[in-house]
Formats: C-alpha cells, sequence, structure tokens
C-alpha cells in the first residue's frame, strides 16, 4: 500500500536534515554544549587572545573572556531546567557583570539580544537561530557602532551570519550553515590583519594597528568553531540516544 513507506522506515524521524525547517533541531542541550566548548576553548586560547590584545590593545582580551566564560558556566551549570533563550540570557547577563571593557557589554549584549530573540521556545531550526545571529549582531551594532571593516568582532560575525544564510538558501542544513559560518568568521578574523582600527583602543594606536589581527575578531571565530562543533557533537548523541530525544518538536 502507498503511502506507508515513509513510516516503515524506522530512523526516519532521526533524519531531520531532509530540507525541512520544520525539524527543531537546537534544544537546551545543544545550547549548553555550545557553551562549554566556548568556555574549553576559550580556556586554550586565553594566553593567544591575550597575546593579540598586547600588540593594539591592553594586553586583557583573553583573561576577560576567560573570566567571563568561567563565571557563565558557574551560573548556567546552577540553572537546572532552562529554555535555550533563558540559558543565552543568563550568559548575557553573568557577561555583562563580570566582564569589563569593549568586550563585556558588547558579547553581553550579543548573548542578551539572541536570547531575547528566541523568547521561550524550547526547541528550534535553523531559520530561528540566523533570526538570533542578526539579533546578536544588531545588538553589538547598536552599542558599539562599528561596521565591517573598522578592525572588530564585527569583521567576524557579519560575514559569518551572510555565509549562515546564504547556505540555508542554496538548500543547506544547519550542519552546512554552522560550517560556513565558521568558515566565513575565520576568514573575517584573517581579514583584520590588514586594516587600520577605526573602533575600541586599537584604534588609538592609527597606522600602528594596521598588520595585527583583531582579539576580538579571533574570539567571535572561536565561538563559530565551537558552535559548529557543538551541532556536530548534539547530532551524534542524538544518534546515540536513538528515540529517547525527539529531533523535532513538530
Ligand atoms: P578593551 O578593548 O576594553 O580592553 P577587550 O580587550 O576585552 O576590551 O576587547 C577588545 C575587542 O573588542 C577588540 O579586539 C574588538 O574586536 C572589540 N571592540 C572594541 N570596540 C568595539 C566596537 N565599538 N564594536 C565592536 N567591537 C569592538
Ligand atoms: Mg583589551
Amino acid at each position: 500500500m502507498m503511502g506507508t513507506t515513509a513510516a516503515a522506515v524506522p530512523w526516519g524521524r532521526l533524519m531531520p536534515e531532509a530540507g525541512r525547517e520544520a525539524a527543531r533541531i537546537v534544544d537546551s542541550a545543544c545550547v549548553r554544549l555550545w557553551l562549554g566548548e566556548v568556555a574549553a576553548r576559550l580556556e586554550a586560547e586565553r594566553d593567544f587572545l591575550t597575546q593579540l590584545d598586547a600588540a593594539i590593545g591592553d594586553a586583557d582580551h583573553g583573561v576577560n573572556m576567560h573570566r567571563g566564560f568561567t563565571a557563565v558556566m558557574a551560573r548556567v551549570s546552577a540553572v537546572e531546567e532552562a529554555t535555550p533563550g533563558q540559558l543565552l540570557r543568563v550568559a548575557g547577563r553573568t557577561f555583562v557583570s563580570t566582564v569589563g571593557g569593549a568586550a563585556g557589554p558588547l558579547y553581553g549584549t550579543a548573548f542578551l539580544a539572541a536570547g531575547g530573540a528566541l523568547g521561550d521556545t524550547e526547541r528550534f531550526g535553523p531559520r530561528v537561530l540566523l533570526d538570533a545571529l542578526r539579533a546578536s549582531l544588531e545588538g553589538v551594532q547598536r552599542v558599539g557602532a562599528a561596521s565591517v571593516g573598522d578592525k572588530t568582532m564585527v569583521d567576524a560575525l557579519s560575514p559569518a551570519l551572510d555565509a549562515y544564510e546564504l547556505e540555508l538558501r542554496v538548500g543547506g542544513s544547519l550542519e552546512t550553515a554552522v560550517n560556513g559560518a565558521r568558515e566565513a568568521a575565520v576568514a573575517g578574523m584573517r581579514a583584520t590583519i590588514p586594516l587600520q582600527a577605526r573602533k575600541g583602543r586599537a584604534s588609538y594606536l592609527g597606522p600602528r594597528s594596521v598588520g595585527h589581527q583583531d582579539p576580538g575578531a579571533t574570539s567571535t571565530a572561536l565561538m563559530f568553531a565551537a558552535l559548529e562543533q557543538a551541532v556536530i557533537a548534539d547530532r551524534s548523541q542524538r544518534f546515540a540516544a536513538g528515540a529517547r530525544r525527539p529531533v523535532s518538536g513538530s
């Protein structure tokens, strides 16, 4: 009989990437994986980020980010039941209250804006994630007024979102979208090297800021690498868990 074929495929529900936005595949567990991955990478890259900031700033970016994310992980781990949006709002508030300088309010605003855009939805797909990421960029630009080319975190964030969006437009999945975003963020980060800073502390150096990679663009690229890693890890955990965790909230 026609029509029973799909239901007869037992692993059908484990394959949400079949081009359906209805598949809601990001949830709190995935967001927790992402935050944990960012924290681990910031710990590993703390000294590198600080060295980058020593060249064109005040040598505190790695220390700032690491302190902020250590506090974020402590707060987020203490929250047992929370939606993705709530987790990101906790992260944003923690960041604003524990990290000074430029990066604290900027990243804090980014997390708060993403959390606000998500509201209290428990599970969502790649398009909703794009809206949340766009809200982050808007927040960063509202607070810092930087554009692409000013040698800031915006130079990694903005192209990452464009690549993510393009990937979805051509029919890509969450996995290919976060992969494209990570690649574009890394390219944007590298492209800050020849730029002269027009925003933030590095702008005080004028032409002497040329030839150095921007620390904030580097930490943003790190966050997209962590996002890709979290999405991949989350996917393998789903497969390992079989039907115990739903892949679709629709
Ligand atoms: P501070 O400059 O106050 O010491 P950090 O060292 O933690 O703060 O962060 C520096 C990074 O912040 C820069 O490398 C840059 O990417 C980012 N940044 C600075 N000012 C702005 C701005 N107006 N908009 C966006 N990002 C900015
Ligand atoms: Mg600094």
